[in-house]
């Protein structure tokens, strides 16, 4: 199971009913959270999330909306017993930035280690099991776009060991991967397996103009969290010239990368009320969600 949780909403600046948007997903007990623009521990404690599942941090761009919680976060992580190594990735040169906002906390019981991801092309790493794909994107500045892949092992199924004969004992050992030989006959794990599962695809695009590139990266995501500045599409020219998209253009990626769900976020503060434009959007793609904080969900 995979928990997802939009921590905050909002582009630019906080604001009393929204906090910055950031992302924690928790697997097997360890979270990732990406971005922390500031007061973002707040909003994690708000939302009842436990800071010290927190391993590793996915930085997006440098942006104050989304690193400027930073050092405040860091300090929290340390206050909660946090002893272990702490990993942040972010796009080349982000180690300088970092090392300068971590002048005013320098003193941390744990360990950070930075790792830097190309800006010019593709990568991917694991992390709990999960591979983590960045994609540069295309904003005012250097930015990475975020991808989660769960690749889920098959199920054994009880019904097709019995059907092959085989006894009970020799289940575990199947189960755990490994081939038995039974009679002179060769039983492998896929022939007592059910249908394999198709994997947990979670994408994460903010913030960027709309690009073709797009569409391929978020493919097939059970869940598209895409920014969206305005509602309005008369918007579109003005948001493209600073590196950011309108609701319909996140509506349109998410048809165009056929994904399951759309939850929308990174609302400017002039747009006071999103849910304004629910009807326009769930005509556009039907599965679209205009998020608020804490919006979340628990993926199988
Ligand atoms: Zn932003
Ligand atoms: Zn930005």
């Amino acid at each position: 199971m995979v928990n997802v949780t939009l921590i905050g909403t909002g582009g630019m600046l906080p604001l009393p009913d929204r906090w910055l948007t950031s992302l924690w997903l928790e697997y097997n007990g360890k979270a990732c959270l990406i971005d922390c623009g500031e007061g973002t521990q707040i909003a994690i404690a708000q939302h009842k999330l436990k800071l010290s599942h927190l391993d590793t941090i996915l930085i997006t761009h440098t942006h104050a909306d989304h690193i400027s919680g930073l050092a405040g976060l860091l300090l929290s992580l340390g206050n909660c017993g946090k002893t272990d190594t702490l990993k942040i990735y972010g796009y080349t040169g982000i180690t300088e930035i970092i090392r300068q906002l971590l002048c005013i906390c320098p003193v941390l019981p744990f360990r950070i280690e930075i790792v830097e991801l190309p800006i010019n092309t593709k990568s991917s790493f694991m992390w709990n099991d999960i591979v983590i794909s960045s994609l540069p994107l295309d904003h005012s500045i250097d930015c990475l776009g975020y991808s989660f892949v769960l690749n889920r092992k098959a199920v054994f199924a009880p019904e097709k060991a019995k059907a092959l004969g085989i006894d009970v004992k020799y289940w575990k050992t199947l189960h755990s991967g490994k081939s038995i030989d039974i009679n002179a006959k060769t039983i492998t794990p896929d022939m007592v397996t059910a249908e394999s599962r198709s994997p947990i695809k979670v994408s994460y695009i903010t913030d960027t103009r709309y690009f073709g590139g797009l569409e391929e990266f978020a493919a097939n995501s059970d869940l598209l969290i895409c920014e969206g500045m305005y509602g309005d599409d008369e918007y579109i020219i003005k948001m493209r010239e600073k590196g950011h998209m309108v609701f319909s253009q996140s509506g349109k990626l998410a048809i165009n990368s056929h994904s399951k769900r759309l939850w929308l976020t990174h609302y400017s503060p002039a747009l006071t009320n999103p849910y304004d434009y629910e009807e326009f959007m769930k005509k556009l793609f039907p599965e679209t969600i205009i998020s608020s904080d804490s919006q979340s969900i628990t993926l199988k």
